[in-house]
């Protein structure tokens, strides 16, 4: 009952400090989530960001010796900008998942946590305790479901009924053994949407997601985004979101209880151009406390250049040029070729051509001709 009791005061503590949901779970190995793993792995699914061994984590007890309970916690976060600025032609702007709009949501969740372990700390004498936030061991997902904080989608995120998917999750493990929560008694009926609107079939079945093949993890890879990729993400230039957006679960869904999250319009919808000429201070400066920019400029240039040739924006003619010809990066040389050819300019296609006399890199050559073939397909 003291554990009862230690719960009850701790959710009120909790809603003091702004978490918006919390929930308690027992350290029982996440057996299904671990079969599951190993086929995801199996079939190649896996997106490889994951860390530990599949021991490591789906059994708490690996990671902090006498565990007891999960302490799971979820923040809500917006999904509406104020003064919305418009991409417009001779324009153009990405866009960041919502994801990673404000400050970093692992900071900002991390210090949600070590709060509740100072308050149990000062309660419970020989407290121990664990956290993590999307980078550790343990599943966040599973944990969450496991705690009662919402029933797992089947475009495999955690579904609230209060905020819909977009909640950022974090958890605590602890020596304290905290009664139990049940997991939601809800899931997605007869509903297909997620499944139905996903541009690369990455959701190959409900609650099955080929990493591979998902956007959201091919805008943070730092290699050439596949061919038939390229075309799909619009100004997408971090992460991905579809299958969040058509939910019903999230229609109407917006909250803005935390200010850290609030989305500064010209950072999460940068000008394209801008993005392109931006140095390493000012990337940093600018950039470095989303989440969205922790694998650096260079995938999110890559994506930039991608968005200008899905708006094919004749003005970005002369950027992609000097990209093409003096960038050091193979990779945003090659991307900005095939997106000049993307373009269809007769200049970009002639000046493709006099590029591909001097380069040596042959991936980078290989992306000219692919920018070279959109001018046969033009004139066909
Ligand atoms: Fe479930 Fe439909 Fe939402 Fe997909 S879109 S997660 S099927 S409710």
């Amino acid at each position: 009952m003291a554990y009862q009791k230690l719960k009850e005061e701790l959710i009120a503590y909790s809603k003091e400090i702004g978490i918006d949901k919390i929930g308690f779970a027992s350290v029982e190995p996440f057996a299904e989530f671990k079969s599951r793993l190993e086929e995801q792995q199996a079939l190649g699914y896996a997106s490889g960001f994951e860390k530990g061994t599949n021991q490591e984590r789906t059994e708490p007890e690996r990671l902090m010796p006498g565990a007891e309970s999960i302490i799971a916690i979820a923040l809500a976060y917006p999904t509406r900008i104020k003064n919305d600025p418009k991409s417009v032609k001779g324009d153009r702007r990405g866009f960041f998942a919502r994801a990673s709009w404000g400050t970093d949501y692992h900071i900002v969740l991390k210090e949600k946590l070590d709060k509740l372990a100072s308050f149990l700390q000062k309660k419970v004498p020989g407290l121990q305790f664990s956290s993590m936030v999307d980078t550790g061991e343990l599943s966040d997902r599973a944990v969450a479901e496991r705690a009662g904080i919402g029933f797992s989608g089947s475009n495999t995120l955690i579904i609230s009924p209060e905020y819909g998917s977009y909640m950022y999750l974090g958890e605590m493990i602890t020596n304290i053994p905290f009664p139990a929560d049940q997991p939601l008694d809800e899931g997605c009926g007869t509903c297909t949407k997620c499944l139905d609107a996903c541009p690369t079939g990455a959701l190959v079945e409900p609650g099955r997601l080929n990493a591979q093949q998902c956007l959201a993890f091919l805008t943070q890879t730092k290699g050439f985004m596949p061919d038939d990729h390229r075309d799909k993400l619009g100004n997408y230039i971090y992460g991905y979101e579809t299958c969040q957006v058509v939910c019903p679960y999230n229609k109407g869904v917006d909250f803005h209880n935390h200010e850290e999250f609030e989305p500064d319009p010209d950072l999460v919808k940068p000008r394209l151009v801008d993005l392109l000429a931006v140095s390493n201070r000012e990337f940093k400066e600018k950039f470095g406390k989303m989440a969205g920019s922790w694998r650096g400029k260079k995938p999110l240039q890559r994506n930039a250049i991608l968005a200008l040739a899905h708006y094919k924006e004749a003005s970005a003619i002369d950027t992609l040029i000097e990209l093409m010809i003096d960038d050091p990066r193979p990779v945003i040389r090659g991307t900005a070729a095939w997106a000049i050819g993307k373009i269809g300019e007769e200049r970009g296609f002639r000046a493709i051509e006099q590029a591909m006399q001097r380069e040596k890199d042959l991936e980078v050559m290989e992306e000219m001709e692919k920018g070279l073939q959109f001018e046969s397909i033009s004139t066909n």
